[in-house]
Parts: structure tokens; C-alpha cells; sequence
């Protein structure tokens, strides 16, 4: 099986799959994001066989990676056909497995398949509906998510409702309470008492505008005696510096990408979460806390639904979603932290890979030429 992942989140929700299918799993990282923060200490961290690299594709332009991943994953697959690709989400880099699956009439599996945000301005719609247009078996998160496919008049025996892999993820890798103690005293930190924020999209980060008003909306709550830890991505960093707002920084606790582990420690203590991260909504409703989504859209409207978290634009709705969470106080926490995720029970993948086993043998369940 070839695995093509590009980022940060594909390899902490492929994690599960690939540490079952054991020495059946090759890796193929495309090299989007591939940096010591963003993707090496993440394999050493969840424990994953060294990847296949590919060359020429981090900080290019969206067609380019495309076009240098495919180009290269063709050579690839050429020289050894893989059972199936599978691929999880809506990077460039699943787009170019998916494309280069196809191209070569190899079996294609997309994890976490039916996301819509409906948002077109989002490359990330596109890559999705494309995939799930190519897919052989599509591994729908929820039921919703199977719901979308069929109306897009995607054949009923190509889905399977599988959950999302993410919940066995956090569940795998949430380190004990007495790390999480320690991890908490290492950052001057106290249980329910701080903020953790993450923004990387390129709608806030893209726009200095909105990365004003979102770095103004953390301080303000920040100066109320809430410490903020912020973990600040790569391309934040660069564009607050081109902006010239690296000054708002100071009121928060600047951080670095941090390792899996200690984010879900920080993010199970933390009074709320403020993020832009598509795969943070799915961890905060396993970890039981809320959250704050700044963004213009989502494609996972089940974080809201089962009222764990809620949509703002950038700015003053920050600090009052923020403000009227704070007042729910430990009721409001002890309510969430008991309620169940809407994104699985944690066999999803198990089920990926009994659908990759059926593959294997020959069956191809779901395919329809
Ligand atoms: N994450 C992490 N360290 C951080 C920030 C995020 O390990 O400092 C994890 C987070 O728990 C989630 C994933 O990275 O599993 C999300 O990645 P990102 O927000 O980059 O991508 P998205 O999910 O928005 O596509």
C-alpha cells in the first residue's frame, strides 16, 4: 500500500492505519510541509517508517506541487504498482495521490472523505471534491459526511462510514495526567486557567488586517489574567513579521510548533481554544473542551452541532465567544468533557484497514468501474 501524505495533520491522522498495516505501509511524503516541526519530529514522534521523499515540491505554487508530486509519484508507481494509494483529507498532496492513482489505474482510498465547507474560495473544497470524485472506497467520517457524497451522486457501494481515525490519534498519543501536569508547570501554566490559540490559514494569515484583529482579540483577553499560549506556525511567523505586528506577540506566550503530544496536553487543560485548524476541531471534541473557530466556513459543522465549538470571523466576536465560555464556568466543562465525539468511537482504523484488506485479496468492495 502506498501512503502519499504531505503535512502535519495527514500524518497524525494516518498514524493509526499505518502502524497496523505494519511493514505493508509505504510512505511517500511529497514534501509540502516537510520541515523538522511541521513533519520529521512528527514521524519520529508517532512512531513511523521513514518516507519515500520527493523533491522540488515544499513552497511552491498550489499547481506546481501538484504537477512535481504527480510527476514523481507516476515515476513511482511505474516502477513498482502499489496495491491501492490511500490518501487522508485535502492537501495538494493528497490531490497528487489521487491523480497519480488514477493516471495509472491503481486503487485509490481517501480517509476522511465528504468533507464540504462549501466554501470555493478554499483550494482545499476543490482537492476534496476532485479526490472523492476519483475514489474507489471513500472512508466517510460520519454519516453526514456520507450523506454529502450521495447527493454528489457518488454510488452508495463506493462509501463506507468508517469514523475519522483522528479519535484513536489523540486517544494514542494524549500523554498520562502526570505528564500533563509536568508539561502544564513547564509552561506557568494552571488547568482551566489559559488560552491556547493556533492560526495558520491563509485567511487570516494572508490578510494582515484579520491577523491584527485576531493577534488584538488574544491580547486584550490575555491582559485580563489569561495567559495565551500560542503556537505559532511557520507561515504566521513570517507574514506577522512582514506585516510589522511581531509587537502584538509580546503580550501572549509565544511558542514554537510543539510536538503532538504536548499540544493535546495543552489543548485537554486549556479554559478554551482558539484556532483556524481543521483537525483541532475534531481533537477538542474528543478532549472535551471548547472551542473558538476563526474562520470564515467549515467543513466540520459536527464540532458545532454537538456544541463544542463555534464559527467567529476575526476580531471583537473573538473575545466575546471566548468571555461567554469562560462564564459557563466548570459546569460548562464538566458538560462537554462528558459529552460524546461526533467523530467516531475509535475503531476507525481498524475498518480502513479491513477495506484495504478486502482490496488486497482482490475484492475491491465498493468499486464500480
Ligand atoms: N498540532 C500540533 N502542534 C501544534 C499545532 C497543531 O501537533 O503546535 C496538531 C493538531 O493537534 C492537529 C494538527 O496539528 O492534529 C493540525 O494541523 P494543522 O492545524 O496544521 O492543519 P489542519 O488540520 O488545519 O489541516
Amino acid at each position: 500500500m502506498a501512503l502519499v501524505l504531505g503535512t502535519r495533520p495527514e500524518l497524525v491522522k494516518l498514524a493509526p492505519v499505518i502502524r497496523l498495516l505494519g511493514p505493508a505501509a509505504h510512505l511517500v511524503h511529497t514534501g509540502q510541509h516537510y520541515d523538522t516541526d511541521l513533519s520529521g519530529r512528527f514521524l519520529t514522534e508517532l512512531g513511523l517508517p521513514d518516507p519515500t521523499l520527493l523533491e522540488g515540491v515544499g513552497g511552491k505554487p498550489r499547481a506546481v506541487q501538484i504537477s512535481a508530486a504527480l510527476t514523481q509519484l507516476d515515476a513511482l508507481f511505474a516502477d513498482e504498482p502499489p496495491l491501492a494509494v490511500v490518501v487522508q483529507g485535502d492537501t495538494n498532496a493528497s490531490l497528487a495521490g489521487a491523480l497519480a492513482a488514477n493516471a495509472r489505474g491503481i486503487p485509490l482510498v481517501h480517509v476522511e472523505a465528504g468533507l464540504r465547507s462549501h466554501d470555493r474560495a478554499m483550494p482545499e473544497e476543490h482537492n476534496r471534491v476532485v479526490i472523492d470524485q476519483l475514489g474507489d472506497v471513500l472512508c466517510a467520517a460520519t454519516e453526514d459526511n456520507r450523506d454529502l457524497l450521495r447527493a454528489e451522486g457518488v454510488p452508495a457501494g463506493r462509501v463506507a462510514v468508517t469514523g475519522n481515525t483522528v479519535v484513536e490519534a489523540v486517544h494514542e498519543h494524549l500523554p498520562s495526567a502526570a505528564v500533563r501536569a509536568e508539561l502544564l508547570a513547564a509552561h506557568g501554566v494552571t488547568a482551566d486557567r489559559y488560552l491556547l490559540a493556533t492560526v495558520h490559514r491563509p485567511e487570516n494569515t494572508d490578510d494582515p488586517a484579520a491577523l491584527r484583529a485576531i493577534l488584538t482579540e488574544l491580547a486584550a483577553l490575555a491582559a485580563d489574567d489569561l495567559p495565551v499560549l500560542f503556537a505559532v506556525h511557520p507561515r504566521t511567523k513570517a507574514r506577522l513579521e512582514a506585516a510589522g505586528l511581531g509587537r502584538l506577540l509580546a503580550a501572549l506566550t509565544e511558542l514554537p510548533p510543539l510536538g503532538y503530544g504536548e499540544f493535546l496536553a495543552l489543548a485537554r487543560h486549556a479554559a478554551v481554544i482558539v484556532s483556524d485548524s481543521g483537525g483541532v476541531q475534531e481533537e477538542t471534541t474528543v478532549l472535551g473542551r471548547p472551542l473558538v473557530v476563526v474562520r470564515r466556513s467549515t467543513e466540520r459543522p459536527e464540532a458545532m452541532d454537538a456544541g463544542f465549538a463555534e464559527l467567529v470571523a476575526p476580531g471583537r466576536a473573538i473575545g466575546r465567544a471566548v468571555r461567554r465560555r469562560l462564564g459557563e464556568g466548570e459546569a460548562g466543562l464538566r458538560r462537554l468533557a462528558s459529552a460524546p465525539s461526533p467523530f467516531g468511537d475509535g475503531l476507525a482504523s481498524q475498518r480502513i484497514v479491513a477495506l484495504l484488506g478486502a482490496l488486497g485479496s482482490g475484492a475491491r468492495p465498493g468499486h464500480t468501474p
